[in-house]
């Protein structure tokens, strides 16, 4: 084996953490095969490769743990809708559509789906998401404006724009979103497009 310097051998031993608990989701990460932990010490985290190969994708790894979320919030994206799209219920109707706008930006189709409120689910359909995600580039999340939607409330709405780009033409989505909260989980049930 060569002793060559593996890519992104050096940039494992510290990295910028997310300082919410939320990191836990991510205590064990899977790739290629390969197994790896994350360790938590105070503010930084750690991978650390649980086998003997060369930790190649260790970049890939650690880049997407320093990725700033893509709906915005100014949070890294491990520490805002990175552990809902793998499963964290969201806190607040306003935190389902911010991971459902990431969703889109990631093709996360199934999440887009399981998401959606049982009363209108039927209208997601997977064929037209998977096209809606994959044709347009996603320029940015602008949150308007909420009603309710908080951690006690049971109903909420969301007003927000959301920037793209499809077919090389610029677009704009505003819409007035609804959300329901079923069983301790959001969901998304209808949005009125302004
Ligand atoms: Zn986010």
């Amino acid at each position: 084996m060569e002793s060559t310097k593996v890519p992104g051998e050096h940039e494992h031993d510290r990295l910028v953490a997310p300082q919410r608990a939320e990191l836990d989701a991510l205590t064990l990460l899977v790739e290629d095969g390969q197994l790896a932990e994350v360790v938590r010490t105070g503010l930084h985290a750690h991978i650390v490769a649980l086998d003997a190969r060369p930790p190649i994708w260790l970049r890939s790894a650690v880049a997407k743990a320093n990725a700033p979320c893509p709906c915005g919030s100014g949070d890294l994206e491990v520490a805002c809708c990175g552990p809902l799209l793998d499963g964290v219920p969201a806190a607040t109707a306003l935190a389902l559509m911010r991971s459902r706008y990431t969703a889109f930006v990631r093709s996360a189709i199934d999440y887009l789906i399981e998401t959606h409120d049982a009363s209108t689910r039927k209208v997601a359909d997977r064929a037209s998401l998977t096209r809606w995600a994959r044709d347009n580039g996603w320029l940015g999340l602008e949150i308007v404006a909420t009603e309710r939607g908080g951690e006690t409330d049971d109903d909420g709405i969301v007003e927000f724009i959301a920037r793209g780009v499809t077919r090389g033409q610029p677009f704009m989505q505003r819409e007035r979103s609804r959300f329901r909260r079923v069983d301790g989980r959001w969901y998304y049930v209808d949005g009125a497009v302004k």
